[in-house]
């Protein structure tokens, strides 16, 4: 069965879209660690990160690095973390490869715990904030 990513990268499902290549997606979280939070993820369907060939994988970085500088950028410059859960044991409940990049602005404080919700209409501005620097 098709992961929820893939039903996402077919359109079955609505997201948030910050950027898009052939070969990758980046959206954002639906359930973010702090706001902006973007998962960036290969369009080839595979759970683990090693499944990518070079060539995926290599693209895939390209990607998540333009996606960070943006986001980055939006927040004026905020420090991010880029996680990856690689396998269920290391907490990754969708199996199918995406990085997380968690925008970390002066003063955030990361708990996994911690988990937001965009007001109405909140996601649409966060999209358009950090798509306007990708421009
Ligand atoms: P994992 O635990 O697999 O590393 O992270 C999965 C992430 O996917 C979670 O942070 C979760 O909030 C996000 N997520 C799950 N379902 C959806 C969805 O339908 N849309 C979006 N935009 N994010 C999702």
């Amino acid at each position: 069965m098709a992961s929820i990513f893939t039903k996402i990268i077919q359109q079955e499902i609505p997201c948030e879209k910050i950027y898009e290549t052939e070969s990758e997606i980046a959206f954002l979280d639906i359930s973010p660690w702090s706001y902006g939070h973007t998962l960036v993820v290969p369009k080839h369907e595979v759970a683990k990160l090693e499944e990518l060939s070079v060539e995926e994988a290599t693209a895939l970085m390209t990607s998540l690095q333009t996606v960070a500088r943006a986001i980055s950028n939006a927040y004026d410059g905020a420090d991010y973390k880029v996680l990856l859960n690689n396998g269920e044991n290391a907490g990754q409940e969708v199996p199918h490869v995406h990085f997380h990049v968690i925008p970390c602005p002066k003063g955030f404080f990361f708990n996994s715990r911690n988990r937001y919700n965009y007001a109405e209409g909140e996601m649409a501005q966060t999209g358009e904030k950090i798509r306007s620097f990708l421009k």
